[in-house]
């Protein structure tokens, strides 16, 4: 059983593409500062060594903007063509700037044209709308940039930095971040720039999942189908983060929701990579290995299950696809496996039974050979390749 992806838009960015039927995208961000080459320069190399296809540096000031060039120049060199995103804050003119250097732009609609102080004020009908009008001036400026440069933009509404005007409408809510989205959606329409991605993170996993299902519903409303970018932010560390982004970001894939993701670790970020396949495997959204199927071992079980996945693990996960079951024993074995293609089962005091999709077809195997047996019985229909 796959989910079944919403339909969405295809966002070009740079060689790579987004939403529409492409893969669902893995991606970091850089913790250097980006004004020093060198450093920005190893961790990217690190994160290509890992296969993130896409990289978003922060941008907080022209200085940075101005290393953007010597940093391309060095991927160039080094043969890493990851598209780069540039992550701008609380100055449009940066945005502006840098639409030159990079493949997609983020700007927070909380605090892209507003100097807010986080502090709710009243706003009237009238007001409100002047507010608008104003967040519409400082768009059209990156609008046209980012059309002349081929360049993409994420509006990235995060639930902690909303702006003092959706603050006062819609307070602290997800109704709140989704209308924070989709003023700037609409200015963007109106100025027919569609190269848009939207991202509704929290730390909370229970927000950022309402957040981007409401946003979902608002925008099907509005007939708009622009790509998802899913994450929980600010997601801690080690079990604790991997669990967060699994449970916010996980939830939603099995919705059919997200295009690409970012897992948000306190940690190295070529660290996030592993996890974020982990969650898309795990989820059937994107494969990359075999799929593994194993219980837990009981009073049941004759055999070292523990160190026998393991093993099976180490010759077959690089079986894309290919679903393979480690179960201690025929009582429950069989049924539980699912909708393995392989399964090895325990059978009674170092014997195994092996098991092709539901049928047994073969019983009895000493354990000693049993794994061979399973190899042998993956190659004879047709599902082996060798490792690379
Ligand atoms: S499949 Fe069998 S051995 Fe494994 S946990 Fe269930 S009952 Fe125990």
């Amino acid at each position: 059983m796959l989910p079944i992806r919403r339909q969405t838009n295809t966002v070009s960015i740079g060689s790579i593409k987004i939403g529409g039927s492409e893969p669902i995208r893995i991606q970091s961000m850089l913790t250097s500062d980006s004004t020093n080459v060198d450093a920005c320069i190893e961790e990217i190399a690190r994160l290509d060594a890992v296969d993130c296809e896409i990289i978003r540096l922060t941008v907080p000031n022209q200085k940075s903007v101005d290393s953007l060039p010597a940093i391309r120049a060095e991927m160039l060199k080094r043969g890493i063509e990851r598209p780069l995103v540039a992550d701008v804050h609380f100055n449009p003119q940066l945005a502006v700037n840098v639409c030159e250097f990079v493949e997609k732009v983020r700007i927070n609609p909380g605090n892209y044209a507003d100097r807010k102080k986080f502090e709710v004020r009243e706003y009237t009908d009238a007001q409100y709308q002047e507010e608008l009008q104003r967040v519409e001036e400082k768009l059209l400026p990156l609008v046209e940039n980012l059309k002349k440069y081929s360049c993409a933009l994420r509006i990235g509404t995060n639930h902690g930095s909303l702006s003092d005007r959706v603050m006062n409408r819609f307070g602290d809510t997800p109704e709140g971040m989704v209308e924070s989205a989709l003023e700037f959606l609409r200015i963007l329409r109106r100025h027919d720039f569609e190269e848009t991605i939207l991202s509704m993170k929290s730390s909370n996993p229970l927000v950022m999942i309402k957040a981007y299902r409401l946003l979902v519903r608002e925008m099907d409303a509005e007939n708009m189908h622009y790509p998802l970018h899913l994450g929980v932010t600010e997601a801690g560390n080690e079990l604790d983060g991997r669990i967060k982004s699994a449970v916010g970001i996980g939830t939603l894939l099995c919705d059919g929701l997200g295009d690409t993701i970012r897992v948000s670790l306190t940690e190295p970020a070529e660290n996030e990579i592993p996890v974020a396949r982990s969650i898309l495997q795990s989820t059937r959204s994107r494969i990359y290995n075999a799929d593994f199927i194993s219980c837990p071992s009981c009073g049941r079980t004759f055999f070292d299950l523990e160190s026998t996945t393991e093993q099976i693990k180490a010759c077959t996960s690089h079986l894309k696809g290919v679903k393979i079951a480690v179960m201690g024993c025929v009582v429950n074995g069989p049924g539980e496996m699912a909708d393995a293609d392989f399964g090895y089962v325990g059978a009674g005091p170092d014997k195994i039974n092996l098991y092709h999709g539901q049928s047994c077809v073969e019983h009895n195997i000493p354990a000693e050979h049993a794994v061979q047996r399973l190899i042998c019985l993956i190659k004879e229909h047709g599902k082996w390749v060798d490792p690379a």
